[in-house]
Parts: C-alpha cells; structure tokens; sequence
C-alpha cells in the first residue's frame, strides 16, 4: 500500500474515515479541533449496550512522539460526550518508545480515557481486511458484493425465453441463444439521519428526526439516485448478496464488465449531507410575542446531519439481444436473482412502427420480425403470418392479398383464375357478404311488388 504515504494529511483523514466505517463504528465523522489546526475523527461504539465516544488522532508522519498522545488525552477529556470515552491515535508511519510507554501506562493505571494506537503495519492489515484499495492515488471503494445477475434455479435465458413466451407464432423453446452482456453497475445505499431542533424567542418552531436511506448509482459521472423501482430491488435483496466472482461471471455470460466506483466514501458521504441539508431546508412561519407573523427559513447545519452506514453493491445490468434472420432484439434489465425489472424490452415492439402497446405481437417467420397487429397479415397461399415489411401484394376481388414470395404469387394466382365466380367473390368477405345482402333485398322488393307479401 505503497500509494498511502503519498496522501495529504487532510486526504488521510478521509481515508481513515472510510476505514472506520467500514469496520461498523457509528457516526463516524471528521470534527476541527479548537486551538489545533489538525482535524479529529470522532465516532462511536457500542459495547454492553453502553455507547462510548471515541477520538481520533490522525498523524500522517513518520514517527509520533508523546506528546501527540497527551495533547489527545486532553482532548478526550473536553471532549463533550455524555457517557464513557476512550482514544485512538493512527499514523501510517510508527511510534516511538516514550509514545508507547504513556499509552501503556493509561492502561496500566485504569485511566478514564485509555489511548489506542495504530501504526502503518497495523493499517495495512486494517485496510487489507475491510477491503479498500488505493486507485491513482486515491483511495477507492473495493466492492465485493454483488446482486446475483441471474437466478440459479433458472439459468441465464429465462427472462428472455419468458419474454418471448406470448409472442405468436415462435417457439420460445427453439430461440438460438441470445448474446448475453453483464455490466455490474457501482452502487452505494447511504443510510442517514437528520436531528435538529430549530428554535426562535417564542420557543422551538420546528422539529426534525428523520432517518433516510438512499440507494445511488456510484459511478464515474455525478452520484444519481435510482428511482423508487429500481431502489426497492438493490434494498429487498441486500441480504442475499453474493461474492463478486468474475471469472466465474465471464464464464456464463458473453461479455462481463465490473464499473468502478467513481468517488470515495467521505464523498458520498458529503454529497448525501448537503443533499438532506437541502432536502431538509423549509420555511416556517409562526406568529411572534408581538403577534407579528414571521417567516424563518430553516436549514439543517452540517452536523444535524449524520451518516449512519455506506453500504456499496453491484447491481447487475443485463443486456441480452436475440438475433432472428436480419432483426435483433434487445432485452435489457436490472437483475438481483429472481428478481428483475426490464428497462428495455425490444420483443414487444413492432419493427415498423415501434408500437410497444399493442395487445398482440407476432413473428414473421420469413423475414425474424416482430409485428403489432396492423403490421402482420396472413400470407394467401400458406395461410401462415406474414408481415407488411417482406410481404408482396396483389389486389384480388377489389381487395389486397400478402404474399412471401413472388413464387406463390403466381401459383395464386392460378388458383383464382380457376375459381368459380362465388369462390372468387368470397375472397373479398365483406364485399360478398354485401352483395349477398343487396341481392335479397332484390328478391325482397320483387315479392312485395307481385303482391306475395
Ligand atoms: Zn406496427
Ligand atoms: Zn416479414
């Protein structure tokens, strides 16, 4: 982890924030410390149902002496927490003997603010064990679970095999294999609470105590919050994650690609803070003792705002396109085991005109398309679908008739010449059907005249 030392101390701070966090302390956060220009992390723990408050030194040096674990000491000491407390000093380089001694010692004599220290060494094995990886320099979520991006109990062409199942005219059993790609898209679910009490001389005007999860797609560009659908599947499913395995990912599907985490956690971290600060903020208005009416803006400060936990996942996206003679048809979907929902449904869309709403699709078998209802016809002589597209027409008995091919055109064509008058009227239905119709009414009217009726 050579990359660490090359940190500013402030980007170190950052860093031991994520690491923290990661190993579940609650509330982590970076504090400034008065009368010192360095800044602290404080946090807690939860031991026998006891919350503790811990303080953090954070020295990106070489050596720490002594004296940075007694002005800690002081520290924890003014440090206002209601309940017990305790230190930690971090450094990526070592300590020296006089350092370790005073730590030693406030062991020893059972002090009220015992001191904790980590050394690089210490550190490496800490960041080796929550799975943080340095990346150009930066410290970068190192993700290692991921949504299952197909359900085992099916395999990987169920969704799009079911997809076709009411397209007519195709046997979803006999579809060749789609091209299947996975892309494993970053995702953190941020976890956070805003407490805040606002308060004017007529007493407390508004009141907030609101936890709020949010689930973001994490990657290179800006952090975007998924929709509601979208969300409620990375959440419901966030306890039946599984190990990141590409290998084993690259061997079901055709193309595998895991997408890095575009920030750090303290970024996320700070994105969801001004967020909720923002979300947050309202107007109140209430009446003073002078019975004047005010309007205050309420805001919620920077620490009203606490980050509970940022939990990161990949949530499989899924692309498998199936190629039918010259069409290919895309389904696409985010997918955590049996679960899924379809963000692009390529199957239920007519070739032609794009309809995605119409209440029949139907496969034409001559040219792979896929048809709504106005863009498939039946072909004359083999009496099978045929769509607009690849069909030929001819107009017979006033009305037009769909061909595959020029072939059976002709032998159609045959066929009609051949035919009784009647027949060939029938193949215009609504035409004989008119006919017929007119024809009684004659029938009708000769009755009525010759006095029958
Ligand atoms: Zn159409
Ligand atoms: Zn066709």
């Amino acid at each position: 982890m050579a990359v660490l030392d090359d940190l500013s101390g402030f980007e170190f701070e950052d860093v031991m924030e994520d690491v923290f966090r990661n190993l579940g302390y609650e509330n982590v956060r970076q504090a400034s410390r008065t009368a010192d220009e360095g800044r602290d992390i404080i946090m807690e723990e939860v031991v026998d149902g006891t919350r503790r408050g811990i303080v953090i030194e954070c020295k990106h040096t070489g050596t720490v002496g002594r004296p940075v674990i007694q002005k800690l000491h002081s520290a924890i000491a003014t440090f206002d927490f209601d309940g017990p407390k305790r230190g930690m000093v971090a450094t990526t380089g070592r300590f020296t003997g006089p350092a370790r001694e005073y730590a030693e010692r406030l062991d020893d004599t059972d002090d009220p603010y015992p001191i904790q220290l980590i050394d690089g060494r210490d550190l490496r094995e800490i960041a080796d064990e929550v799975g943080i990886d340095l990346y150009n320099g930066r410290i970068e979520i190192l993700c290692t679970q991921t949504h299952r991006p197909f359900d085992p109990a099916g395999d990987i062409d169920a969704p799009v095999r079911e997809a076709f199942r009411d397209v007519k005219n195709i046997d979803p059993a006999r579809l060749p294999e789609p091209h299947a790609q996975a892309s494993l898209e970053p995702i953190v679910v941020v976890t956070a609470r805003a407490d805040a009490t606002f308060e004017t001389s007529v007493g407390i005007i508004h009141r907030l105590d609101e936890t709020t999860s949010f689930v973001v797609h994490a990657g290179r560009t800006h952090p975007r919050v998924l929709d509601n659908d979208v969300s409620r599947l990375v959440t419901d499913n966030l306890r039946r994650t599984i190990e990141l395995d590409e290998r084993a990912l690259e061997a079901e599907f055709d193309a595998v690609d895991v997408n890095r985490f575009g920030q750090t956690e303290t970024e996320y971290k700070e994105w969801t803070v001004d967020r909720l600060r923002e979300y947050h903020t309202t107007t109140v208005t209430y009446t003073g003792d002078n019975n004047v009416t005010y309007n205050k803006t309420c805001e919620p400060t920077q620490s009203d705002i606490a980050v509970q936990s940022v939990t990161p996942v990949y949530l499989p996206d899924v692309r498998q396109t199936t190629r039918l003679q010259q069409y290919s048809y895309p389904y696409q979907y985010y997918v955590a085991g049996p679960s899924r929902i379809t963000t692009e449904d390529g199957i239920h869309r007519c070739v032609h005109c794009d309809d995605e709403s119409a209440s029949t699709f139907t496969y034409c078998d001559h040219c792979g398309s896929i048809n709504c209802e106005t863009h498939i016809q039946t072909e004359r002589l083999e009496k099978d679908p045929v769509c607009t597209g690849c069909a030929i027409t001819e107009r017979f008995a006033l009305k037009t008739k769909y061909f595959s091919d020029e072939e059976n055109l002709e032998t159609f064509r045959e066929e009609y010449e051949a035919m009784a008058p009647h027949r060939k009227a029938m193949e215009n239905k609504p035409l004989a059907a008119s006919a017929v119709i007119s024809a009684l009414l004659v029938v009708a009217m000769l009755l009525v005249s010759s006095g029958l009726l």
